[in-house]
This record gives structure tokens, sequence and C-alpha cells, in this order.
């Protein structure tokens, strides 16, 4: 399927998966579309997972200085644990910003995600409560994003497939994992993406995965001057859009 089709298929999906559209909102979508349709042909999405944090507006300083778009995968316990309404600050500046919200589950809870007998429900429920919760806490954001934790590739079973095809959420994964959880250092995480894409194996459509970390924000900019300079351009998710996460070629 050539991109134009998989583009018009996806904001097709997202008009008829039950939703009511403003008219507004219409225009918007075609504005968006014939964006899609100028895009290069090398393109990388910038996502961060488990936020926001406190560290979310240091990132949200550097994304706006190096003028990149990104999503950010936000869980409800996140949210919930920053006091003085900051949570709810943070949310709406990465809208402000013009960035993109997805969702991560409530809890992030392996076990009751993924290993019990009710874990596909389990799943969609978490996915439903924090998709309200942002939605009360902005002026009634609403996406089908999502992302599953640790991963849908590793720990979907089918009863989460058949699940989540049966709800309106669209989970994607990554292909470009920074492995920034783990690392202790900046020079440690911008080595990692470095080799990852200095082989050239690949492909035209990259999805990093990053975390709310103090290192990840210093190793950004550095990051995104090497992902530009071989020859990606960052770009915004957009709405009913579906994301080929391909694998190493
Ligand atoms: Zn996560």
């Amino acid at each position: 399927m050539g991109k134009i089709s998989k583009i018009v298929g996806g904001i097709l999906a997202f008009f008829f998966t039950g939703m009511i559209v403003s008219a507004q909102q219409v225009d918007k979508q075609v504005e968006e579309f014939i964006k899609y349709d100028q895009r290069p042909t090398k393109i990388a999405y910038l996502t961060f997972d488990d936020g926001p944090s406190i560290y979310t507006e240091k990132l949200l300083k550097v994304l706006k200085e190096k003028e990149v778009p990104a999503i950010f995968f936000v869980m409800g316990d996140s949210i919930d644990i920053m006091n003085h309404g900051r949570g709810e600050m943070l949310l709406n500046k990465m809208l402000e910003d013009g960035h993109h919200i997805g969702y991560h589950t409530m809890t992030h809870n392996r076990d009751k995600l993924y290993f019990m007998g009710d874990s596909p429900e389990f799943f969609l429920r978490e996915m439903i409560a924090v998709r309200e919760k942002v939605a009360a806490l902005t002026d009634g954001y609403w996406s089908t994003l999502c992302r599953a934790p640790y991963g849908k590739r590793t720990h979907f079973k089918t009863g989460h497939y058949n699940t989540m095809a049966r709800s309106d959420f669209y989970c994607i994964d990554w292909n470009i994992d920074s492995m920034d959880w783990a690392q202790s250092s900046t020079g440690a995480i911008y080595s990692r993406v470095l080799s990852e894409l200095a082989n050239e194996k690949y492909p035209d459509q990259i999805v990093m995965l990053f975390h709310e970390k103090d290192i990840t924000a210093d190793a950004l900019p550095s990051i995104i001057d090497f992902v530009r300079s071989k020859g990606y351009t960052f770009v915004p998710y957009v709405e009913g859009e579906i994301i080929e996460v391909l694998e190493k070629k």
C-alpha cells in the first residue's frame, strides 16, 4: 500500500470509528493530510514514555529550541503523582507547544496488563481511564494513539490484539530504542542511538523511544542533530495516521 492510500485509510478509519467530527476538525484533517503528502521520504518520530515528570519542561525547552515535534505517551499515575496541578500544567504545555499526547496506561503494571485472565480488558480499561483523565485536565483533548508498556510486540497476547482491534485505540511500538532507561550518562544514550543509526540498516521511517530523564534531555540536542545529519526529518503525528513501525533491514 502506498503512503497516500495508507494515510487516507488512516483518516477514514479515524472518521468512521464512531466519533463525531466537527467541520472545523475535518478542515484541520484535510490540511494535515496535504501536509503529510508533502512529507520527505526519510522521517523520524520522537516519542517519550512514562511522563509527565519533573523533566518534562526541560525536554520541552530542548524540543522548542530544536523545533522538533514529539509524541508524549503519558501515564495516569505520573499525572496524579505531581502536586499542585503540575501534571495538568505539563499536559497543557505539551499541547500548547504543538506536541501530540498518546496514552500509556494508568499504572504500567506488567502483571495486571499482561499476565492475568482479564488482562486484555484491564489493558483497555487503563487506556480509557488515562484518556479520560487527560481530556478532563485539558480542553477535552482526545487521541486514538497509545503505546503498550514494554511494547505490544513482546507483550500482547491474542486477547490483547482482539480486544484492542475492537476499540478505537491504535497502539504503536518503536524501532529505535535509546535504552535511556538503563543508561547512566548522556554520552551512553548518544552512543547507543549513534550506533543504532550508523550502520544504515534502519528503514526510512523511524520511531525513536525515549523516557523522561534528565540525561535524556541533555543528550537530545546532539541526537537530534545526528538524526538530521542522516537525512531524517522530524515530523508531527497526524491524528488517524497509521505509522508503519518497520524492523531493521
Ligand atoms: Zn513505559
